[in-house]
């Protein structure tokens, strides 16, 4: 029987611990400050706003809402990150993407001050990740990794392959399998025989973006599964990049969608909130 990765119970376990944290910081008189900006009003990104409020709001986080009209140029944007750069009140920015056309999502993103970007996107960040230095780690591909730690499942060594090499995802999540001394693949719509390369696989991530892409014949009996995507199928149900009914009974462990990766992106984020005020 292939074990369930349960990522509602561990980001609820990873809140609770930060919320204990937080109580401490605010002993001593510090409390963590999220500036949350939203651009517009797409509804997928209502819900993800109000997620990370909640959450702020469950672990003591304070969080300042900024919901700017869809028009809003991108120079008075920038302008207003800008003030929030020098806000000393402001820890943390989070500026929710995606952005309306007119703005260009690199430029803001380079515009938030490194040591506020609790998204971890600033090439500064990325490249802090990337040569192991201290900073804020991108909170999907960190969160897988908690995922796999706090269930026990060992990354070094291990043959890890990764589909996928978004910026935001795939990358990421290579640089840090490899930080935890798996031996890594990173597969993408370009590679060739891809089943090949997955069938390697101790530890396949899936970030493709494609509803059930994943079936049996892409994994390894006994491989653990982790998977990134998320969608919505026809009935409106929430489904991965991983089919999982066709893939559960091969594997030794495997996440849902929903309640596997989704959850620990929030946790994550909420963790390098804190980050920003730790001694
Ligand atoms: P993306 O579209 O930017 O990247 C997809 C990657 O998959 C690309 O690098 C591409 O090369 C690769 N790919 C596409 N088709 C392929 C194929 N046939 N074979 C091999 N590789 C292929 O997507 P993303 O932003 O990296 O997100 C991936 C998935 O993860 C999406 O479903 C997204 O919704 C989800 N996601 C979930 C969370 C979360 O919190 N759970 C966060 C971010 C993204």
């Amino acid at each position: 029987m292939a074990k369930l990765i349960d990522g509602k119970l561990i980001s609820s376990q990873i809140k609770d611990e930060l919320k204990a944290e937080v109580e401490e910081l605010k002993a001593k008189g510090v409390t963590p400050c999220l500036a949350v900006i939203q651009v517009g009003n797409d509804p997928a990104s209502c819900v993800y706003v109000n997620n990370k409020k909640k959450a702020c709001a469950y672990i003591g986080i304070e969080s300042l809402s900024f919901e700017l009209e869809e028009q809003i140029s991108q120079e008075e944007l920038l302008t207003i990150i800008d003030e929030l750069n020098h806000n000393e009140m402001v820890n943390g920015i989070l500026v929710q993407l995606p952005l309306p056309k007119h703005i260009d999502e690199n430029t803001v993103i380079h515009a938030i001050a490194p040591e506020k970007d609790v998204d971890g996107f600033h090439p500064e960040t990325v490249g802090n990740m990337c040569i192991g230095s201290k900073g804020f780690l991108p909170c999907t591909p960190a969160g897988v990794i908690q995922l796999l730690k706090r269930s026990n499942i060992d990354i070094e060594g291990k043959e890890c392959v990764v589909i996928g090499r978004s910026n935001i995802v795939g990358k990421p999540m290579a640089m840090l399998l490899l930080r935890e001394n798996g031996t890594v693949t990173i597969t993408h719509s370009r590679t060739k025989d891809l089943k090949e390369i997955t069938k390697r696989a101790d530890i396949l991530i899936a970030a493709i973006g494609k509803p059930k892409f994943v079936t049996a014949e892409y994994v390894k009996e006994g491989a653990v599964v982790v998977d990134v995507g998320i969608h919505r199928n026809e009935n409106n149900k929430l489904c991965g990049d991983v089919d999982f009914d066709d893939v559960v009974g091969k594997v030794s462990a495997i996440t849902p969608v929903p309640g596997g990766v989704g959850p620990m992106t929030i946790a994550m984020l909420m963790n390098n909130c804190v980050e920003t005020v730790r001694q």
